[in-house]
């Protein structure tokens, strides 16, 4: 039994003591007191099938029993101590972590967030290549402080406060794109982009593979390869934002670029890396991240003992059982299930994703693709009321986001389609 307050008593306290930005989901939002792998339970004792995981970032599973250990006997041993004393678990992480990365990406820098992770990534372009401008995409989340809001490129989420240097070309998304999935054409518009608003030298170039706020965009393929390139060319190193699409989520890879045959200059990840933990990474060469020993960077809790150790257990847990593969296996039967419910329902205009990241854009009109944002938000609550959570995402907030812890099973995809199948049969 739950004797906490109730989910009106805390609704109550936020609007008095939480910054009135601070948004929430359904008409009368939940109040999850208690998660175990891919189930929430609420204040009433209602089990909730959790496909979305707190925002992607649940990647074992909730309270996942290695990782909790794992957390619980750091936490007795040694909680904190900074990067000033020497500590074990840091470099045990750290060595796990570029263990998984290809190429020469190999130096990592802990921080706790993926927008802390992100303004760092930044940062580090700007002095290796000694250019300010940064090139981004139309519809990318990349974080919310004053440097990270300039590269996001998403109205919904900017305060207009000065963006920096930061230009947004078009975004290569296969469905409502331009040019549809022609990624020649949209590299095209980046070189012209670089060569009539820059200086014609850029610092950086960032991009999610698979765009997670925007509603689970997968970039046309083979448009990393043409960019990351001209983006070299105009001095620019090429920034993989893998905060949501990381750890074998897509099924087919471990991180998302690799579904597009690139290897970037610096990774970027925060979210399913922890678990639930505040943790956030920056991995890269040798020699962009020797650029910050010009000054002391420093970060009091990043790559602390108990998110280290954390970290660890979820790559750990991530390997031993065989979370990528599981991916591949209930994303495919998830993707087919949805695919045939779109034969049946007008509404639904684009499933798309890979693995455990999909998304499920609906339209009411599927010729001019015009966003159902009512519908959505009538069916978002149904879902709810039958007692599964998805996400919800796109400039229109017509998207749902299904990301879900990676312990997610085939039946679980099966019990997510019915429901969603009888929500849309009662529009
Ligand atoms: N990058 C991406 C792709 C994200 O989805 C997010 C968060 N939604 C961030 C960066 C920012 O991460 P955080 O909220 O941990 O700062």
């Amino acid at each position: 039994p739950y004797f906490g307050m109730s989910g009106d008593e805390i609704l109550e306290k936020r609007k008095q003591f939480l910054g009135p930005s601070v948004f929430y989901y359904y008409q009368k939002p939940l109040n999850i007191v208690e998660g175990k792998m891919q189930y929430l339970y609420d204040e009433h004792g209602k089990r909730y099938l959790d496909c979305f995981g707190g925002i992607v970032t649940v990647s074992c599973g909730h309270c996942h029993p290695d990782i909790v250990n794992a957390v619980v006997e750091q936490t007795k041993l040694l909680q904190h101590t900074t990067t000033i004393y020497l500590y074990q678990a840091i470099v045990e992480f750290a060595e796990a972590l570029a263990s998984k990365m290809p190429g020469n990406l190999k130096v990592v820098y802990f921080v706790n967030s993926g927008t802390e992770a992100n303004e760092l990534a930044m940062l580090m372009a700007r002095l290796y290549s000694g250019n300010l401008n940064m090139i981004a995409l139309r519809n990318a989340y990349h974080g919310g402080s004053a440097g990270t809001i300039g590269l996001t490129g998403l109205q919904t989420w900017k305060y207009p406060i000065p963006q920096g240097e930061i230009h947004h070309v078009m975004n290569p998304d296969p469905y409502r794109g331009t040019f549809a999935s022609d990624a020649v054409a949209y590299a095209k518009e980046v070189k012209e982009h670089i060569n009539y608003g820059t200086s014609g030298k850029v610092a950086g170039f960032i991009a999610e593979t698979f765009q997670g706020v925007g509603g689970a965009v997968e970039l046309a393929p083979g448009y990393l390869k043409l960019v990351y390139d001209t983006v070299r060319k105009a001095g620019g190193v090429c920034i993989a934002d893998e905060v949501q699409s990381g750890f074998g989520r897509t099924g087919s890879h471990y991180w998302g670029f690799q579904t597009q045959d690139v290897i970037p200059d610096i990774v970027t990840m925060a979210k399913g890396i922890g678990n639930g933990l505040p943790l956030g990474a920056v991995v890269t060469t040798p020699e962009i991240a020797s650029v910050l020993s010009q000054k002391i960077q420093f970060n009091t809790f990043g790559g602390n003992p108990v998110c280290s150790v954390g970290g660890l257990a979820v790559l750990r847990v991530l390997d031993k059982e065989k979370r990528q593969a599981h991916c591949a296996d209930v994303g495919s039967h998830l993707v087919n299930r949805l695919k045939e419910l779109q034969q049946k329902h007008e509404i639904i205009g684009d499933v798309r994703g890979r693995g455990l990241m999909l998304g499920v854009e609906l339209v009411t009109d599927r010729k001019e693709k015009t966003p159902a944002k009512a519908e959505t938000a009538v069916l978002f609550e149904k879902l709810k009321d039958l007692n599964i959570l998805v996400g919800k995402g796109g400039l229109h907030g017509n998207v749902f986001r299904i990301k879900p812890p990676m312990c997610f099973t085939r039946d679980d995809a099966d019990f997510l389609v019915d429901a969603m199948d009888y929500a849309m049969s009662g529009l």
